[in-house]
């Protein structure tokens, strides 16, 4: 097992964008083109934004955020002074009409999540699924993303890969999630809480089997860390180091001849340690779909 960690130039601090003239000039600006702006930002540091991201920001008429505390720090690095509106998954019933109809009166609105790619495991899915029904122009601004940059650093193939979210947090839920993916011959990746990492390890090692798999901890911030190994190895590791700090994504290579059958011993003795014995035959059973 491996392990990389740097401190990246620039670190986590917020930094200013110096060099480029402020992006919130009024008179520097094209003005934007009605639509909605799905725009990418950084996933820790602040300088991880394009420039056409920046003036999208600034151009908008309103930035649909999900906090707009996070979203103010990116903005005030940047000398963006957009208004903001909240857009999260408890008050999007309710603020998706009034997006829509400012964007059918000719809005230009810029939808961003707290981190990385808007709809990536964050709302917007279904503004953007209405915007487009309603003809409004849809207009990706791509940056920043926590999976793809998992996987460009993890070391695992990256010809085919299946992006699986964040797991069921439970050890029941989260086997009989993982048990069709065994059979997915491309790399997986997922998102993960630092709180459930080892637990979800050991599910996967016992699901998936040993296979090579990455850690990525805490991308484009200080203590940035890629972790390699077998998932069994990295299981093992993390129930010993405890709850790592900050955010994790977990990478997992595809399966070999070796790795395809689900270990059931593993299985059962990981469901003993959470329930009865019927209840452990049951579940591994409902999990792997063997009797
Ligand atoms: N939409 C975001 C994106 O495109 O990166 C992902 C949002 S999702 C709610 C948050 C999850 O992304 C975290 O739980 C973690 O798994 C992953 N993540 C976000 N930032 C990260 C970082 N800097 N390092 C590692 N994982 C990160």
């Amino acid at each position: 097992m491996t392990a990389d960690t740097k401190e990246p130039p620039g670190g986590s601090k917020p930094a200013r964008a110096e060099e480029r003239p402020p992006a919130s000039a009024p008179e520097r600006l094209p003005a934007l083109a009605p639509g909605l702006y799905i725009v990418a930002t950084p996933i820790g540091n602040l300088r991880d934004i394009t420039f056409r991201a920046v003036d999208t920001l600034a151009a908008a008429d309103i930035i649909a955020c999900e906090d707009t505390r996070v979203t103010a720090k990116l903005l005030t690095a940047h000398d963006v002074a957009t208004a903001m509106t909240p857009y999260h998954e408890h008050n999007a019933a309710k603020v998706r009409p009034k997006l829509l109809a400012r964007l059918k009166a000719g809005g230009a609105i810029a939808l961003v999540s707290d981190a990385g790619t808007p709809l990536i495991s964050d709302p917007g899915y279904k503004l953007v699924r209405e915007a487009a029904q309603a003809g409004i122009a849809v207009i990706a601004i791509p940056g920043p993303s926590a999976t793809l940059a998992a996987l460009a650093v993890a070391g695992l193939p990256t010809d085919r890969f299946l992006f699986a979210g964040f797991l069921a947090p439970r050890g029941g839920a989260r086997r009989a999630a993982l048990q069709p993916l065994a059979s997915v011959e491309v790399t997986l990746v997922f998102f993960e809480s630092a709180r459930r990492l080892a637990g979800s390890l050991a599910d996967m090692a016992a699901i998936l089997g040993p296979r090579p798999a990455a850690i990525a901890r805490e991308l484009t911030k200080r203590y940035e860390e890629i972790r390699r190994g077998r998932l069994d190895e990295l299981a093992g590791h993390y129930r010993v180091a405890g709850v790592p700090r900050g955010e994790v994504v977990i990478v997992v290579g595809p399966p070999d001849a070796a790795h395809a059958a689900p270990d059931l011993d593993a299985l059962l003795r990981l469901a003993l340690a959470e329930m009865s014995l019927r209840d452990a035959a049951a579940s591994v059973s409902a999990a792997t779909g063997q009797p």
